[in-house]
């Protein structure tokens, strides 16, 4: 038998963590012990987050409170905390297998954990190192396209094969080739799948044969607006906020979005270079400052891997571009110059972009130039992501046009400042995009587990594919 479990994403968009377990039938009854009959893999192992984040202290959200003793890998479709935040837990839980992942995300992984380990797991530096450094030896990367064995038994077999998701740098969706006795089927998980015309990325393609479809649906009811006019209401909202030789302050997420606006603002600083941006500065002469040391590691690896980067970013670099590296890019990586620049961009006039973490204002160094800018009204905030509930972000998103204000560190600031918002960046696909994945599958699947996404968007998609004829559509619960 061969079954799908679902340990997370089920309820909400977070804690991605699903299962492909193969049951190999009835062993001679000496042998009968599950772990004997039974052999499996996880595909991502992430942290619940939002809402559910309040009581994250609490060993519950973060435990492995699943059998593994059968489980033979975890492949890793992208390197996201909600997809990969678990993975120190679950090595505390005794799992001894690989992690199967992408080329890049083998780069970004332990990076990423390296971070979600000092926040939320110790300070302790020899720990940490110790933990990453059994996470490095685990690692299996895998090329996109490629078949790979995970194992291969007398009454079974598993292989995986990787393919582009688009969505950030290294994603994936994975198709899994099973077979357990007579039994064989193709089961394809989406991971999360990004939207096409992506900066920097390919495109997904959809999977030639998938019987079994587990897919994401975080926008399962909506389309996105299109790129080109998200490129150009992005200009259009610089200029304006610039206008008055203000900050703009982009609050931003160090994977996917960072990289993916500098791409877009060194398009527009190319294309309109001798155009004003401000008053008396052309496009050319704009300033960019990324503060976070995390996303200036994130966008230096990004660098690094430009084979993986799609057709058009290859074209720039061959033009001679630097769509990560560009001359009016500034990075500021130590404290001390961190706070230099928050005085010296609150006291002068000059029109500037600063992208700085986190991406909700819940922390990060984005929280000291949100108290020393948000009182003026020359500064503006524009918001390029999903702001979570009971986040400073949504609350500075929904009173700030009122001249509300909004509790940092505990004390009050008044919003002066103006707010923006730009959807779409680093995006997940859209109900259109996500339909498309499906239809491109030659032959129908007959079972469709739509997971992760709000309620909402889970049963808008699955009446979509009901609506479209595809049978089998489940929405499962944990
Ligand atoms: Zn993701």
């Amino acid at each position: 038998m061969i079954d799908i479990i679902h340990h997370g994403a089920t309820t909400g968009v977070t804690g991605s963590c699903h299962e492909l377990t193969l049951d190999f039938g009835a062993a001679p009854a000496l042998e009968r012990n599950s772990a004997n009959n039974t052999a499996g893999i996880l595909v991502d192992c992430g942290l619940f987050q939002g809402q559910e984040k309040g009581s994250s202290a609490s060993a519950s959200d973060l435990s492995i409170d699943f059998p593994i003793a059968h489980i033979r890998a975890l492949v890793v479709t992208h390197v996201h905390i909600d997809h990969v935040g678990r993975i120190p837990y679950l090595l505390a839980a005794g799992f001894e297998g690989p992690i199967i992942c992408s080329e890049p995300s083998a780069l970004m992984l332990p990076e990423i954990l390296e971070d979600a380990l000092k926040i939320g797991f110790t300070r302790d530096k020899r720990l940490i190192d110790r933990v990453l450094e059994l996470i490095r030896t685990r690692l299996v990367p895998v090329p996109y396209g490629q078949w790979h064995p995970v194992f291969s038994e007398q009454n079974g077999s598993l292989s995986v094969r990787l393919q582009r998701a688009g969505h950030i740098l290294g994603s994936a969706y994975v198709e899994c080739e099973a077979v357990s006795g007579v039994e064989r089927e193709r089961v394809v998980f989406s991971g999360d799948l990004g939207a096409p015309h992506a900066p920097l990325l390919q495109e997904p393609a959809s999977p030639e044969q998938a019987d079994r479809l587990v897919i994401e649906s975080t926008y399962g009811d909506k389309d996105h607006e299109s790129r080109e006019t998200r490129r150009y209401r992005l200009k259009a909202i610089l200029e304006h906020a610039l206008a008055d030789g203000g900050t703009v302050l982009i609050p931003a997420f160090s994977i996917g979005r960072t990289q993916e606006l500098l791409y877009e603002i060194e398009g527009l600083i190319h294309e309109f270079r001798h155009d004003a941006v401000a008053d008396g500065v052309a496009w050319e002469d704009l300033e960019i400052v990324v503060d976070s040391p995390l996303a200036a590691e994130f966008t230096s690896i990004y660098r690094k891997l430009k084979p993986f980067w799609n057709g058009e970013a290859a074209e720039l670099i061959r033009q001679g571009r630097h769509p990560l590296s560009f001359e009016q890019l500034t990075v500021i990586n130590s404290h001390e110059d961190h706070l230099n620049a928050v005085e010296y961009l609150a006291r002068s006039h000059r029109p500037c972009v600063v992208l700085a973490g986190s991406g909700m204002c819940a922390g990060g160094r984005v929280v000291n130039y949100l108290k020393a800018m948000l009182g003026e009204a020359r500064n503006d905030v524009l918001f390029v992501g999903y702001q979570a509930a009971g986040t400073p972000g949504r609350d500075i998103l929904s009173y700030g046009p009122q001249g509300g204000w909004v509790e940092l560190d505990g004390e009050r600031f008044d919003i002066r400042a103006r707010v923006h918002q730009v959807g779409g960046y680093s995006a997940h696909a859209g109900q259109s995009d996500l339909i498309r994945f499906i239809e491109g599958i030659a032959k129908k699947p007959r079972e469709i587990r739509v997971v992760h996404g709000d309620d909402s968007a889970k049963r808008a998609f699955k009446q979509r594919l009901d609506s479209l004829g595809y049978s089998g559509v489940l929405i499962p619960s944990e």
